[in-house]
């Protein structure tokens, strides 16, 4: 998986509070509002607001990104890396 990295607002994690001011996408375009992203850490959706922090999706919003494959793709690939890391800080 390629990803591309861009500057974003300082936001957090509606989810789990982690902060952030960078997100990658899978293509060259920078995130705008509406745009699905999913957290580093708890690997759960976030919508991106006007401004471009994030928010918790709405239902249908939620509904539509689970069954997204990328999105899948991306949620397995943060919770394969995060079980990696805490791996390795547990050594
Ligand atoms: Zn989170």
């Amino acid at each position: 998986m390629k990803l591309k990295e861009h500057d974003m607002p300082a936001s957090k994690c509606p989810h789990c509070g982690t902060r952030f001011d960078r997100a990658s996408s899978l293509d060259d375009e920078a995130p705008g509002p509406g745009d699905v992203t999913v957290c580093i850490r708890c690997a759960k959706i976030c919508i991106f607001n006007e401004d471009l922090t994030v928010r918790k999706p709405t239902g249908p919003e939620l509904f539509r990104f689970t069954t997204d494959p990328r999105v899948m793709e991306l949620q397995m690939f943060i919770a394969d890396t995060a079980g990696r890391v805490e791996a390795k800080q547990n050594e």
